[in-house]
Formats: C-alpha cells, sequence, structure tokens
C-alpha cells in the first residue's frame, strides 16, 4: 500500500477539519498573504525544516521568544535538565527566584514581578492591578498597539476623540471596553485633550514604548515623555508593554532605551525563553496590592512553573555571557545598510525601519510613518507577492505587510546578505 505523502496542504486540510481555521491562532493561517500555512517539522538556530523537507530561513522566530534561535544548545540543556527534576510543582521554587533576580537587576522599573503562562495574561492582570490602585477604571490605549486579547484591551477608536471605544472582536459586550480610550499614537493634541476631558477617571496608560504590532512605528521621545508627564500630573499610572522589547531592545528593555520609568512593565516573549511564560512587574508599592498581600486578585497553575523558568532564565544568562545585545545590534545594523542600500540603487519605494534585532519592511515617505493611520493601505497588496517570492526562495518572513521581523544571535552575516538580496530582487519590478 502506498502511504500518501504528507504536505502542507494535506495538514492544513486536515488541521482544518479540526482546529477552526485549522491553527491554534489566526495570524498563523496566512490569510493575510492568501495563502497556505507552512507545517514546521523540525528547526535549529535561524533555520526550520517544514513538512515536506524543504530548508527555509526563518525571520518570524516563533513571534519573537526565539532570541538565540530554534533549538538553542544551552536552552534546551537547562529545560531538559529541569524536566527531569519536575515538570510542575504549583509550589514556590527556587529558579523561579533566579529569573525574577535577573530581571530585577537589568530592568529599572522592577521591584517585584509576578509570573504569569503569557503576554496576554500579564497585561490583563496588570490592568486589573493599576485599576485597583489607583480607585479608577478608565484605561487608555493607543491605536495600532496591541496588548494581547483580554476583553478590555479588544478595543477599536470610537467616532469621537474622548468617546466610547467600541469593541473589535464580537463576544466583547461593549460595557466591558467603555471604560476603554483608543487614541492615535504620535499626537500630543489627542493626548492632551483626552487628560483635560477625563483625567481624573484615568486608571492608566498603556503603551508599546516601541509599537511593533501595526508595522514598526518609532515613536518619539518626547512624545513618551509628554506621556510621563501627563500621568504623573494627572495621578494615573503608565503601563509600558514590553511583551516585545522586554530583553530585546536591551537588558532593560526599551524603558532603558528611552530612560522613562513606568509605574507597571509587562513581558512574554524572550521572558519565556521559548516556553509559555509572561510577567508584569512595577513597584512594589503597587505589586504588593497582589493576592496573597493585598486585595487584588491574580493566580495561575502553572505560573512560575520551573521548566518554563529554566528556559527563560537560560535565555537572559545566553544573553549575557554571549553578548547577545551587541551582537544583534551589529546584526540588525548590518541587515539595515545592506537592505537600505539596495533600494536606493534600485530605486525601490521602500525602506527597512529597525530598532536593535526588530525589523520592518515601510513604505518610504518624507517622513518616518509613526501611526495606523499612516500606513498605506497599498502595502498589504504589494507584500502578498513579495511573501511567495521569498517562500520559494526558501525565506519565511511574517504572513502579514503589518508584523515586524525578529533577528536572532543565530543568524549570521551572510544570511542576512542572502535575505537582502531576495528581498531586493522580490521587489524590484
Ligand atoms: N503585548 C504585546 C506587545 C504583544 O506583542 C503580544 C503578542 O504578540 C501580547 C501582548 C500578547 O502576548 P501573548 O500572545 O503571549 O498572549
Amino acid at each position: 500500500m502506498t502511504q500518501e505523502r504528507v504536505t502542507n496542504a494535506s495538514l492544513f486540510k486536515r488541521a482544518k477539519a479540526v482546529l477552526p481555521g485549522g491553527v491554534s491562532s489566526p495570524v498563523r493561517a496566512f490569510k493575510a498573504v492568501a495563502g497556505d500555512p507552512i507545517f514546521y517539522q523540525s528547526a535549529k538556530g535561524s533555520k526550520f525544516i517544514d513538512c515536506e523537507g524543504r530548508e527555509f530561513l526563518d525571520f518570524v522566530m516563533s513571534w519573537g521568544p526565539l532570541i538565540h534561535g530554534h533549538a538553542n544548545t544551552q536552552i534546551v540543556q537547562a529545560v531538559t535538565a529541569a524536566a527531569e527534576r519536575g515538570t510542575s510543582f504549583g509550589a514556590p521554587c527556587e529558579i523561579e527566584l533566579q529569573l525574577a533576580e535577573k530581571v530585577k537587576e537589568w530592568h529599572f522599573a522592577v521591584e517585584k514581578i509576578r509570573f504569569v503562562s503569557s503576554g496576554t495574561e500579564a497585561v490583563m492582570s496588570a490592568i486589573r492591578l493599576a485599576r485597583a490602585a489607583s480607585g479608577r477604571n478608565r484605561i487608555v490605549k493607543f491605536s495600532g498597539c496591541y496588548h494581547g486579547h483580554s476583553d478590555s484591551l479588544l478595543v477599536a477608536a470610537g467616532s469621537g476623540l474622548v468617546t466610547f471605544g467600541r469593541a473589535s472582536s464580537a463576544g466583547v459586550p461593549d460595557d466591558f471596553v467603555k471604560w476603554t480610550t483608543v487614541l492615535p499614537l504620535d499626537d500630543e493634541a489627542a493626548l492632551e485633550q483626552t487628560f483635560r476631558e477625563v483625567g481624573n477617571e484615568i486608571a492608566a496608560v498603556i503603551i508599546e514604548p516601541v509599537p511593533a504590532n501595526n508595522g514598526l512605528l518609532l515613536q518619539r521621545k518626547a512624545y513618551l515623555e509628554k506621556i510621563r508627564q501627563l500621568t504623573v500630573d494627572n495621578g494615573a499610572l503608565l503601563v509600558f508593554d514590553e511583551v516585545i522589547t522586554g530583553f530585546r531592545i536591551g537588558p532593560g528593555g526599551a524603558s532603558q532605551y528611552y530612560d522613562i520609568k513606568p509605574d507597571l512593565v509587562t513581558f512574554g516573549k524572550v521572558i519565556g525563553g521559548g516556553m509559555p511564560v509572561g510577567a508584569f512587574a512595577g513597584k512594589s508599592s503597587i505589586m504588593d496590592q497582589l493576592a496573597p498581600e493585598g486585595p487584588v486578585y491574580q493566580a495561575g497553575t502553572l505560573s512560575g512553573n520551573p521548566v518554563a523558568m529554566a528556559a527563560g532564565l537560560a535565555a537572559l544568562q545566553t544573553l549575557e555571557t554571549e553578548d547577545g545585545f551587541a551582537k544583534l545590534e551589529a546584526l540588525g545594523a548590518h541587515l539595515e545598510s545592506r537592505v537600505n542600500e539596495g533600494m536606493q540603487k534600485r530605486s525601490l519605494p521602500y525602506e527597512l525601519r529597525r530598532i536593535a534585532s526588530l525589523f520592518w519592511l515601510a513604505p518610504k515617505g518624507p517622513q518616518a510613518i509613526r501611526s495606523a493611520e499612516a500606513i498605506p493601505a497599498s502595502l498589504a497588496e504589494k507584500y502578498k507577492t513579495l511573501h511567495s517570492k521569498l517562500l520559494e526562495r526558501g525565506i519565511y518572513i511574517a504572513p502579514s505587510a503589518y508584523e515586524v521581523g525578529f533577528l536572532s544571535t543565530a543568524h549570521t552575516v551572510e544570511e542576512l546578505d542572502f535575505f537582502a538580496e531576495n528581498l531586493i530582487e522580490a521587489l524590484a519590478p
């Protein structure tokens, strides 16, 4: 009997029969690039092999956690050793202290930290804590920033500036989001107006200090400082969502990069070294309001899981021992210059926007794009072709024009040159 060959198409067909949309998380379904998803079989370093045995150079890196690439030896060894000592305790263990102490040593906004199992959970819990600590309800967020899928953050901007937000997902009652105000990024006037009108209701302003979920919308430092000042002046908290930037922009994340201290900070991705970990942290006076010390309930069966903590600790330690941040900056700078030189030479209307090891292919304009509203809609169409051309050449970039790319310490200069060349070729008319 001949066995049917496994292909991406055959697995996706099977997947659609048991998983909604064939995936466990929507962006994986390749809808934005009108293709079928690639099923990973195995991965090592900067590359992976798909279920058809083809090799790809990976610039998605599990959407950020894999700062040292796939199956990094130190992380795999730490995880294996931890698993042999027990996969879950549901009780305190020393390795969780080691990771907490490391994060506190690196990030100046961290006095105390609580571990959870995802970025969504980290932000959801930080918001609850901010509301309790301030005794207020309103949350201000920015369009183009993503903070996970908890109810009060699945919100789109309303029709006026300081109006109620609208739920951006079915299943979220408007009543749940009426306390969330959504503002455009890079707009001081909108911020000032909001604080003038409802400043005494605002529990917290939450922002990705480096917005990286709708393109890479690098903000002006003065704008972030304005947010810090307005929150201080109005008795509101500032929450930096560093789920992407934490331990990627540098040891102290975007907070250190901009030298702005938030009251609370959220982490995910790199902090788990590829295992499911999130965390939220901040001033002791605020964090101590969490149960069992204080009245804000928050808990988790798998929080501080010893195997996940071991992976995160190994990821951070390896960044330190291998001078990871300097290496990532050098790789990022190399890619940026190769791509942008190529774009200029061929007079292509794009540029690579970059900070540290995060990058985004942006339309070139007289001004850098700093808000979601400024991204031209035509980008998505062009990206579809680019995406499929790069796949043909063995290069895997995010299946959406609005997602950023991630470098790891496992990428090499030669691989970046190969990527740059192919990117330019694929974009050239
Ligand atoms: N916050 C930011 C800035 C994110 O980028 C993400 C996920 O991409 C989240 C929160 C949610 O994290 P998770 O997907 O681990 O729930």
